[in-house]
């Protein structure tokens, strides 16, 4: 998807916002989104810095999504800037910088340079990072990173292809990405409650730190951190440092509790597009099958030269109704390496993908109007082929994986799921759930 790095002059939501967000990729936005809607906050989805003349819908947070965990510290700084830039536009009280709840870094960056940058833009001092969220088992104490029972340096993410966390210090491994000082503000401040804390951060910030990372264990611990935030321009972590923020909005008389955001009744044809191979998907597929029409996407077809995209709408053309049609790509892990071992890894993905973007293109050019996306990628390359810019948030359908509204004409009902996330009946019923 193109990433736009510079503000649009004249591209503002139509009141101001509260809660100004940028997310270094996009499902970690989404999952950041979701958790601010639990909290009461109408919250919109930009994907990318929004150009010039976009028509954003009124909000109380709005999350510029990026992708820009992986690239080089420079560019992400680039692109995390031209989100502020836009988000100071529009009005933002307070700044939230979101990465993953296993801190994916390297000691190049980013989180430590973006943060950095975000602090001198806003001409503020001090910051909090926290990429704990109990409920997915990330936790911090004594400033280690636990991803369930074992370390972060001795969890899969040890082997991560680009952010290799070998070091399960938060307090370290920020260090080395900021030539500003960092310090723990440990659990024993954080059970004492939000005063406690607040005079933590005064006493580390009249000792010239800059950067403090924060213990948290429970959601009690992130509700009385947020509070503890309230006055801090920046605050950085994953979505569970998320969870105490719109409380404060709500206590500073900013925020009304209990309004709901205005979101489309969207009607239409409905399908559904599986690209993950992840074994929630598959068995997902395997329950819609059972009684819903479905088609199968072949890699191998693709690799020669059949255009498989075209032979899928051909097929869905004249089935396409309010009861979801199923299109997908999905495979036992068997028939996922034998066709790698073919084509190679790299080329049947990207095949895989672009096919589904296309078939998502020519749906909604045949009146598809709703439409659940299983897989990150997957649901990455739809929303890029559809040239979607922006997702009004609705409500959670399983834990993590919201509806979501596409800003923009035609008005689309769009569910984009990670790979594993959703229960057997998930593909089905969203559709039952669906405002
Ligand atoms: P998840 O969220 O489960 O990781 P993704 O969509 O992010 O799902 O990734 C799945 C990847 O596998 C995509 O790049 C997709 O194109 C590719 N893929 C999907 N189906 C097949 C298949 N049958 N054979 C090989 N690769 C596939």
């Amino acid at each position: 998807m193109a990433q736009q790095t510079h503000s649009g002059s004249d591209a503002r939501p139509d009141t101001k916002i509260l809660l100004g967000c940028i997310a270094d990729d996009f499902t970690g936005a989404t999952d950041l989104a979701n958790t601010l809607v639990k909290a009461g906050m109408r919250t919109v989805q930009l994907l990318g810095v929004p150009r010039a003349g976009l028509s954003v819908p009124e909000a109380d947070a709005v999350i510029v999504a990026l992708k820009s965990r992986s690239n080089p510290a420079e560019e992400a700084v680039h692109m995390s800037l031209g989100a502020l830039q836009w988000l100071q536009a529009a009005g933002a009280r307070q700044f939230y910088f979101k990465y993953c709840s296993t801190f994916d870094s390297t000691d190049l960056g980013n989180i430590g340079p973006v943060a950095d940058a975000l602090l001198d833009a806003l001409g503020a001092r001090f910051t909090v990072f926290n990429p704990a969220f109990p409920t997915n088992r990330r936790t911090v104490y004594k400033g280690y990173l636990f991803v369930g029972d074992e370390l972060l340096s001795e969890s899969g993410m040890r082997h991560h292809p680009l952010t290799p966390m070998t070091d399960p210090s938060l307090v370290r491994v920020l260090q080395r990405q900021t030539p500003h000082k960092v310090e723990l503000v440990p659990y024993a401040s954080l059970a004492k409650g939000a005063t406690a804390v607040r005079e933590a951060f005064e006493g580390l910030r009249e000792s010239g730190v800059r950067h403090a990372v924060l213990d948290s264990i429970t959601d009690e611990h992130l509700f009385a951190l947020g509070e503890a935030c309230a006055d801090l321009k920046l605050v950085t972590g994953g979505s569970g440092m998320a969870m105490g923020l719109p409380a404060n909005f709500v206590r500073a008389g900013l925020m009304r509790t209990g309004r709901s955001a205005q979101l489309p009744r969207v009607a239409g044809p409905t399908a559904v597009l599986a690209g993950s191979c992840s074994v929630a998907t598959q068995g997902q597929v395997a329950q819609m099958k059972r009684d819903h029409e479905a088609f199968e996407l072949d890699p191998l077809a693709m690799a020669a030269g059949r255009d498989v995209a075209a032979e899928a709408l051909a097929w869905a053309g004249s089935r396409l109704s309010e009861r979801p049609i199923l299109i997908y790509s999905t495979a036992a892990p068997e028939q996922v390496s034998e066709v790698q071992a073919r084509i190679g890894r790299e080329q049947a993905g990207e095949l895989v993908e672009r096919t589904m973007g296309r078939v998502a293109q020519g749906l909604v050019e045949r009146g598809v109007r709703r439409m659940v996306v299983a897989g990150g990628e997957t649901s990455g390359a739809v929303v890029g082929a559809l040239g979607v810019e922006g997702l009004a948030i609705g409500p959670e359908i399983d834990p993590g994986v919201p509806w979501t509204f596409g800003i923009g004409a035609p008005t689309l009902a769009l569910a984009l799921k990670s790979g594993n996330f959703g229960g057997p009946d998930f593909f089905t019923r969203a559709f039952e759930v669906q405002p």
